[in-house]
């Protein structure tokens, strides 16, 4: 039996939205793209949605609307994936990371206030696998410095909560990912939601050239409208082509978050007598189920893929610590060792399919194999 790591659920009826759009004259950001974004805004209780090209993408443009670049440093946690801390070098800040909290794998605000010094302008906090970082803390730890930014990394989390709040209620931008494998996709894409209007403002022309008319303004009733260009731009617009399958995934998001949970449950509760371990749960946190990422000893952890994989079932790292990946080691000069908590998390991580629509045969199938590998004698710890 095979099992893949993630299959989307997108179908005829997506291909259909797609076709209607083909069938108008307007292929890039548009009408549809808007509808979305005022969809966005309302499932997160905020004013201000703005649909990207990427997360990387709405990423770089939302630290160059709050004025980030060289000089500048960027409070990032060392379990994450590595575009998290890449926005920050693309835009010639620093990348100042933090190790995080050993029970659940996220930045606490204790270690970020420790990490804060004379060059600090933001904190990227992430949502990790699902489970939402302590906004609240955290904004408060930062209440009286309205120098540094709070950024939220919501790729894996778009339908999940803490105490009440969701992605956006405490951070001066959300970013989110529509990335091919996140939990609402379009293939690629992305999405900044923020409380503040200047932001949206200066994100609304950064993501189009700086321009101060996107296209579909400035062809408004057939009539040519000119633009200016007040600020330095991207390109980084989300085509109607692509916006217009997120509609009905926002709108069944909240619906369909229980099939995760139950599959989260069902491999925990099988697996729960294994020689593994997976992140604690946050008390107070609905957690979207990202991902279903358990750790081995790290020296078992590449024979295990491997012989998961001759099993025909796909697993991945999410992720590797990212201050001990070559880039980030060399430019910065990292020992091993430096960030302990996320280094050996890395080391030993597996994430194991996790898509609702698996079904049962193939998720037993995969518990079955990973109880079976681990009582041999080459798996023993
Ligand atoms: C997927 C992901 C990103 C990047 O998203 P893109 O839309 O591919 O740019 C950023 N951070 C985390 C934690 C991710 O998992």
């Amino acid at each position: 039996m095979k099992v893949p790591f993630f299959r989307h659920a997108l179908g005829s009826a997506d291909a259909d939205r797609i076709a209607a759009v083909l069938a108008t004259p307007y292929l890039t950001a548009g009408d549809v793209g808007r509808q979305v974004e005022a969809q966005i805004a309302e499932f997160f209780g905020q004013p201000h949605a703005a649909l990207t090209s990427s997360w990387t993408l709405g990423a770089i443009a939302s630290l160059m609307a709050l004025g980030i670049g060289p000089g500048d440093e960027v409070i990032v946690p060392a379990m994450t994936f590595a575009a998290t801390a890449n926005v920050v070098e693309m835009v010639g800040a620093r990348p100042v990371f933090v190790d995080v909290d050993p029970e659940t794998l996220l930045l606490t605000p204790e270690a970020a206030a420790a990490a804060i010094g004379p060059r600090t302008r933001a904190i990227i906090a992430v949502h990790l696998y699902g489970r939402m970082a302590d906004m609240a803390g955290l904004s408060a730890m930062l209440v009286g410095r309205d120098d540094i930014a709070l950024i939220e990394d919501c790729a894996h989390c778009f339908e999940g909560m803490r105490d009440g709040a969701r992605p956006g209620a405490f951070s001066d931008v959300a970013i989110f990912s529509f990335y091919a494998t996140k939990n609402i996709t379009c293939g690629e894409g992305g999405c900044v939601v923020t409380r503040r209007p200047d932001l949206h403002a200066a994100l609304l022309q950064i993501r189009s050239q700086g321009m101060t008319a996107s296209a579909i303004d400035r062809f408004r009733n057939q009539v040519y409208h000119h633009w200016d260009m007040e600020r330095l731009g991207l390109k980084a617009v989300l085509p109607d082509l692509l916006a217009a399958l997120l509609g009905p995934q926002i709108e069944t998001i909240a619906a369909r978050l229980p099939a995760r949970e139950a599959l989260a449950r069902r491999y925990q509760d099988r697996l729960g007598g294994l020689p593994l371990r997976w992140p604690a749960s946050v008390p107070g946190v609905v957690d979207a189920r990202h991902l279903f990422v358990i750790h081995v000893a790290p020296r078992l952890r590449d024979p295990l893929m491997l012989a998961l994989n001759e099993a025909g079932i796909a697993t991945t790292v999410n992720y590797r610590a990212v201050p001990s990946l070559r880039y980030y080691r060399q430019k910065y000069g990292y020992a091993a060792g430096a960030f302990p908590v996320a280094e050996h998390w890395g080391e030993g991580a597996i994430s194991l399919p996790f898509y609702p629509g698996m079904g049962d045969a193939a998720q037993d199938h995969v518990m079955a194999q990973l109880a079976a590998l681990l009582a041999q004698d080459r798996f023993q710890a």
